[in-house]
């Protein structure tokens, strides 16, 4: 099972510590996980997803792959390119009306040869379904779900785990508390399964991007119902209950895709101190609340901090006017 992957990025993903924010916050030890480095067209975490995704779609002998998401979704972005390399059709069908330019993951999926419908609406819920019968003439599809987030997506960070434990290992190095950026589950179910398979004792805390909204659709249940899938298909004797889904809910209080000071502030303040980028959606937020934590000294003292980097660098663009 967890073999079974199509091709699609390079890893592993380097592991490296933040030696310059370190020193400013020398309670902690903080190190990042460079998933924006997955190498698929400017890379990021749907990358470890589609591995697997993918495969699936061509075991099933589909021909062609129909996803959704916003207009600056890294998801769509990284399906298209996967779809360019493993010679599938690639329909995106993105929320909202068709804009004057094409910036950012949005200008990406384009060039990468997608095949792009608007939602004509703002909602987040797109019925794939629909969409793929309407589009669906003489074709065999495969659907993937908003952001890859099922079990066989979720497959691609329980072996991240795996790769994660072994650079530990290498590295001698024992990681106490993973922040990382959750917003459909996958990445979050994938990272407690792992956990678990791998034996890694490390505490998660995601920062939840999304806030509530209408669709009241409840993201420890989501992720619940992927982890309860995963348990079955790799078998692993462990029963979890909502208890074990928790999300830090303190930073998604701007609605999805609103860029706020934090989320600026986190992002320049990685970019000044260790040349690195994080995007104005996911990753800019969830650093601002790993920093928050650590600047209150919320975690345990002199313990290593890991922030899982899920990449969203192409999403900068579109957002020029409220970064400068
Ligand atoms: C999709 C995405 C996430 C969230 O991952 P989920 O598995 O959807 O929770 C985090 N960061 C970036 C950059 C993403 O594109």
């Amino acid at each position: 099972m967890i073999n079974n992957k199509y091709k699609l990025g390079f890893f592993p993903t380097p592991l490296h510590k933040l030696n310059n924010l370190s020193k400013i916050y020398p309670d902690y030890n903080i190190f990042i996980k460079r998933d924006d480095q997955t190498g698929l067209a400017s890379g990021g975490n749907k990358t470890r997803k589609l591995e697997y995704l993918i495969k699936q779609a061509i075991d099933e002998g589909c021909d062609t792959v129909f996803t959704a998401g916003a207009q600056q979704s890294n998801h769509c972005r990284q399906t298209a390119a996967a779809c360019t390399l493993a010679g599938l059709e690639c329909h995106l069908i993105l929320r909202g009306n068709e804009p004057k330019t094409y910036q950012g993951n949005l200008l990406l999926s384009q060039l990468l040869g997608a095949k792009i419908h608007f939602s004509g609406d703002g909602s987040k819920e797109i019925d794939l379904d629909l969409f793929t019968k309407k589009l669906d003439a003489n074709k065999n599809p495969f659907i993937i779900p908003i952001g890859g987030s099922n079990v066989i997506g979720a497959l691609g960070y329980v072996e991240a785990v795996r790769e994660l434990k072994q650079q530990l290992d290498e590295q001698n190095l024992n990681i106490d508390t993973i922040f990382f950026a959750s917003s459909s589950g996958g990445t979050q179910a994938g990272l407690i399964l792992g956990l678990e398979l791998y034996a890694l004792d490390a505490e998660l805390i995601p920062i939840k991007i999304d806030k509530d909204e209408t669709q009241n659709l409840d993201m420890e249940a989501e992720v619940l119902s992927i982890v309860k899938e995963g348990v079955k298909l790799l078998g692993i004797n462990r029963k979890y209950s909502i208890a074990d889904m928790t999300l830090n809910k303190n930073y998604n209080q701007a609605a999805y895709g609103v860029l706020t000071d934090k989320e600026k502030s986190a992002i320049n303040k990685l970019a000044l101190t260790e040349g690195i980028l994080l995007d104005p959606v996911y990753t800019g937020r969830a650093f601002y609340g790993m920093l928050d934590l650590v600047k209150e000294k919320k975690l345990k003292p002199h313990s290593n901090i890991l922030f899982w980097h899920t990449g969203g660098l192409p999403a900068l663009f579109d957002y020029a006017e409220g970064l400068q």
